[in-house]
Order: structure tokens, then sequence, then C-alpha cells
């Protein structure tokens, strides 16, 4: 690896890049593939490939008692699973939702004609600011969507209390929170349900995949009527209903990925802490910290540039690509500033500041199993070079 002491060492001024292949957010973790692949034999002599097989049922059972819950519902992918949720807890009219999230958290409302309204996050946390929350409810709101971003959890008991006082449904789209807890409480024990994401980039993946998770029994029976088109036993159908279905390959890659989750989340740590130290004495930058004392899943090592920083986040970001270090924007824009949310609410965003604020700060760093010390030495030298020399 090259060494990076001053600006003429950037790639974006000409020299050559850092890796020589691109380094992602998000990179996928495959287990053994000699594992995956003798399911897939197993699929294919068994020749049951869908509907409810052996290797979703043994999927749904671990992801369960790893997340101390009784029922998870696995699902086609983690957007359709938020589809099916909102629609079994019978949401309409408007939905509050943050707008700093992935667009799939608006758009599994939109989808079914009901209102997103997005309310502001505390920029300490990036999570939903229960202020904002209530500021956001009307006579048409029905329920309350948080989003446990980054895999910290969003304020549950504020958000809870809420609910409970305006008579509302909470709900979380834990998509990065896989395996993360509350206090000690895993996911998938908070609000009505919980949705995973299981999709190829996320730290737990089934190629695209997600579930419910509830404690609820007839929640759980109405999801898996809603995923498999309302189908109770044969030419039975007793409620309306979707293909949400999960099939059998990809329950195959998340039981070999399965094996896998504690010393992934050892490898995670170990990066995060590596970057909270190497990124600790340059200005300007600071990293989004977890929480130590709960578990957590750390597959983003999201940092923002600070307001007065001479290098804009987004030269940062163009900087770091050329030396193919694919650093990300991250949720920018926001959900409310992209279409068709954007035309729809144009009197919102002055009420979002904070989202507007951190979408414009944020950057997320590569992690997981593609880097090493090494490498992340070599990411935080060239944002310590950037940084320092153009100040
Ligand atoms: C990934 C993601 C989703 C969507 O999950 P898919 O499995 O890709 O459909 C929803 N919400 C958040 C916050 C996500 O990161």
């Amino acid at each position: 690896m090259k060494t990076i002491k001053s600006l003429d060492d950037l790639a974006i001024n000409g020299a050559n890049p850092a890796f020589s292949e691109p380094l992602h957010v998000g990179h996928p973790f495959v287990g053994d593939r000699k594992v995956f692949l003798g399911y897939v034999d197993e699929i294919l002599d068994n020749n049951w490939l869908t509907n409810n097989g052996p290797m979703v049922m043994a999927l749904e059972k671990q992801v369960a008692e790893h997340h101390d819950v009784k029922h998870c519902v696995a699902m086609c992918s983690g957007t359709v699973a938020l589809e099916i949720a909102i629609r079994a807890l019978k949401l309409e009219g408007e939905v509050i939702v943050p707008s700093f999230t992935f667009i799939a958290t608006a758009h599994a409302l939109h989808w079914q004609a009901i209102k997103p309204v997005f309310a502001d996050i505390s920029p300490d946390t990036h999570n939903l600011d229960p202020d904002s929350v209530r500021r956001m409810i009307s006579d048409r709101t029905t329920g309350i969507i948080g989003v446990h971003l980054w895999g910290r959890t969003a304020p549950i008991e504020e958000l809870q209390a809420i609910a409970d006082e305006h008579n509302l449904k909470l709900l979380f789209d834990s998509a990065h929170a896989f395996g993360c807890t509350h206090n000690g409480i895993k996911v998938g024990n908070f609000g009505a349900c919980e949705v995973l994401s299981f999709h190829a980039t996320k730290f737990f993946q089934t190629l695209e995949g997600g579930a419910v998770l509830t404690n609820d029994d007839s929640l759980a029976d109405t999801l898996r009527l809603m995923r498999n088109f309302g189908f109770s036993g044969f030419d039975n159908v007793i409620h309306p209903g979707t293909n949400g279905k999960m099939n059998e390959m990809s329950a195959a890659m998340g039981l070999t990925n399965l094996q896998y989750l504690e010393t992934r989340i050892e490898h995670n740590q170990n990066v995060y802490h590596h970057y909270l130290h190497a990124l600790s004495n340059i200005p300007c930058i600071k990293l989004l910290e977890y929480d130590d004392k709960e578990t957590n899943n750390y597959q983003y090592i999201v940092i923002e540039i600070s307001e007065d920083c001479k290098v804009s986040r987004d030269r940062l970001v163009e900087v770091l690509r050329a030396e193919n270090i694919l650093a990300r924007r991250y949720f920018w824009p926001c959900c409310h500033r992209m279409r068709p949310y954007k035309s729809m609410l144009p009197a919102q965003s002055c009420s979002l500041e904070q989202s507007e604020i951190i979408s414009d700060r944020v950057v997320v760093l590569p992690s997981g199993v593609a880097v090493d010390k090494e490498m992340i030495d070599t990411i935080v030298t060239a944002i310590a070079v950037l940084i320092k020399d153009s100040q």
C-alpha cells in the first residue's frame, strides 16, 4: 500500500489509488461456500423450493431464538416485510416516520396510500426526536415507525409513551439492528412488531430477504396468512394477501451465515475501535459512537464532518473515492427532499432542520469483512492529510 504524507500523494492529485480493488460499505458477507452448496443440493434433492419449506422454517426458528422473541415470520425482503406489517396492523391515514432513513421506510407507507409524515431526529443519536414526533401528530395519525438507525435503538420508551397516549400503533424498522439490544433486551421485543432486512449488504444476509419479529401470536398468524395470498390450507383463502414468501435458497444462505454471528461482531467491533482510535486526533471529524454496554453489530462506521471544516463533506467523499475507498453519503438527501415526498410536503422541510444538517454532514466508511487494521490506517491517513493540509 502506498504511503500518504501530503496532498501530492492523493489519487485525486494524480497519484496511484491506495487500493487496487474498490472498498465498499456493506461488502456482502458469505459464509462457508461448501456448507451453502450442501444446503442447495438438499433443496434440489427434496424439490421443495419455496412455500414455507424446511430451510425457511429452520431459519425462522433460529432467528427467533437469537432475538429471544416468540415469532419470526420470514419474507422475501425487508420492504415487503414492512408493507405486510403495516397492513396487518391496519395502519391508514398518516404514519410518522423519520426522514433520515432509507427511502424504503417511507415507500412502504406510500405504496399503500398511507401518508408518511416526517419527523426530525436528535443530532446526537440520528434517531427520532420524540418532541418532533409529538408535533407531527394529527387526527389522521394512526401509527409511528421508529428506525433503529445504524443498529442503535430509537428512543423506545418515549415513543411507546406517545403511542399509548394517542392510541397509535408503534412498530420499528430494525433493518440495521439484527441482534442489537436496548437495555440488554434484543430488538424484536419492542412495539407491536419489528422488521429486519436480510438484504445482501446488511449485517446478516439471505441474498434478498427480511422478517417480522413479534411476541403477538395473532399478529404472527395474520402476517403468515398475508405473505401467502391469505391461504389457510389448500383451496381456502381467508384473508387478503400478497406473495411475500422467502424461498429456500435464501433461507439456505441465511442458515449458512448464522454460524458466523459472533465472530463477525467481534471483527466489526475491532474495526470500530480501531477507527475510533485512529480518527480521534483528526480535527473536524466525529465518529458516531456505539454503547459498548449494549450488544451491537457494529456494521456502520458513521462519521460527521463539522460545519467549520475547510473540506466539504462532498469533497471528502470525492477524494476517498479516487483512492478506491467507496465511502458514501447516507440518507442524502433525506426522504422529504426526494420525490415524490418533496412535492407532497412542501411546508414540512422547515421543521426538519436536524435531519437536513446531519444528512449534509454524514459519511459512512467501509467496514465489515472487507477491511483490516492496516487498511483502516490508510483510509484514516488519507482523511487526515486532506483535512490537516487544507486547514
Ligand atoms: C435495507 C433497509 C430497508 C429495506 O430492506 P430491503 O430488504 O432492502 O427491502 C428498510 N429500511 C432500512 C432502514 C434499511 O436500511
